[in-house]
């Protein structure tokens, strides 16, 4: 049983954090902002894939332009990324957004900082103190000769500072890096320090696979420490893969459940059916699903039945075809190439009945 660092509870749009909130899943978005609809397009197919709150990059008037009538039409709550100008903060917020994130260290003057704070604070839109390992400032690297976990912290803690000296305190925290190890340091330190929320991520963490890999080992290890309130697992990849990984970090650790999770065996020579082709096809097929379901695809009876007896649908390959099973219990045998067609139609009557 994880026990959670109870951080402050802030919202936004609708949508809780910290506290003992669930765990939330959010992405960022990777079409032009400025194109509104290819940029909304993707936001339902992240919503889709289960994601719970969308961020957009706020780097063009274009952009600004476009972000009323995605906030209007949004089926998520949507976070707008500020690098430097405040203008860009005042705008999204007079659009509407539910969140913002920025480094207020990197707006140039304290009455820049305060001119966002006082539009963000009657509309009680939180903002996320985002420190980047890649973007620390001059002295904080030499201080503490390179970006470093202390680096990382001592940067948040001055920003947070920033914004505690306007009095506001709808704030959200993530200090990111490319290195798991810092990360886990830089997190596992500010804990001790402030109660804010934190969002966790490995930043640059690569393609697919190294990414997926690294953003699981760093955030897996924090949640599993109880550190994080929300997570973004940042892919070069399209955004709906980053999400699915961010479910699988939470089932993995068993925080949170949601649509498919498909269980094959590593196959070996005594399969009696391709079981990565056939648990591959029922991924993809499976992917709309949102109900929590297990599916196991197993090759054949030697842990076959063990996985089936825990699963919510099974197929266990045997000499005679594939034994399927519902609810753990033998149903019948069929033959392996309607596995895939015969699960599909199984979980989806499951989804129905919800
Ligand atoms: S379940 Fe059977 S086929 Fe799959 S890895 Fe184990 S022994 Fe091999």
């Amino acid at each position: 049983m994880i026990k959670r660092r109870l951080a402050r509870e802030i919202e936004i749009g609708g949508v809780k954090i910290g506290g003992k909130q669930p765990i939330s899943v959010q992405s960022m978005t990777n079409t032009e902002t400025a194109d509104w609809k290819a940029t909304l397009g993707q936001i339902r197919r992240l919503e889709k894939a289960g994601c719970e709150l969308a961020r957009v990059a706020l780097n063009t008037e274009g952009a600004l332009k476009a972000l009323p009538e995605l906030v209007k039409r949004s089926p998520l709550p949507l976070i707008a990324d500020i690098q430097f100008d405040w203008r860009m903060a005042i705008g999204a917020l007079k659009a509407g957004v539910a969140g913002l994130r920025l480094n207020p260290g990197n707006l140039r003057r304290d009455w820049q900082v305060k001119a966002v704070v006082e539009e963000a604070m009657p509309r009680k839109v939180p903002i996320r103190v985002g420190v980047n390992a890649g973007s620390l400032d001059q002295r904080m690297l030499k201080k503490y000769h390179g970006p470093s976990a202390e680096a990382m912290v001592a940067s948040a803690l001055k920003e947070i500072g920033l914004l505690e000296d306007l009095g506001f305190e709808w704030i959200k925290v993530s200090l990111k890096s490319s290195d798991v190890v810092e990360t886990v340091r830089a997190y596992q330190l500010l804990a001790k320090r402030v109660a804010y929320p934190f969002h966790l991520g490995i930043t640059e963490a690569g393609a697919r696979l190294r990414g997926a890999v690294l953003s699981a080992m760093g955030i897996g290890i924090l949640l599993s420490q109880g550190i994080g309130d929300t997570i973004r697992v940042s892919l070069s990849a399209p955004p709906e893969d980053e999400v699915r990984v961010g479910w699988m970090i939470l089932s993995g650790l068993g925080i949170r459940r949601r649509g498919v999770e498909v269980i094959a065996c590593p196959t070996c020579a005594r399969a009696e059916f391709d079981v990565m082709k056939n648990a591959e096809a029922l991924e993809r097929k499976l992917a709309g699903i949102r109900k929590p379901l297990r599916v196991a695809v197993m090759g054949c009876i030697v842990n076959g039945p063990g996985e089936a007896r825990v699963s919510d649908l099974a197929a266990v390959g045997t000499a005679r075809g594939a034994q399927l099973y519902v609810r753990g219990k033998k149903v019948k045998v069929i033959p392996s190439r309607e596995l895939v067609p015969t699960l599909v139609k199984l979980a989806e009557e499951f989804e129905d009945q919800s």
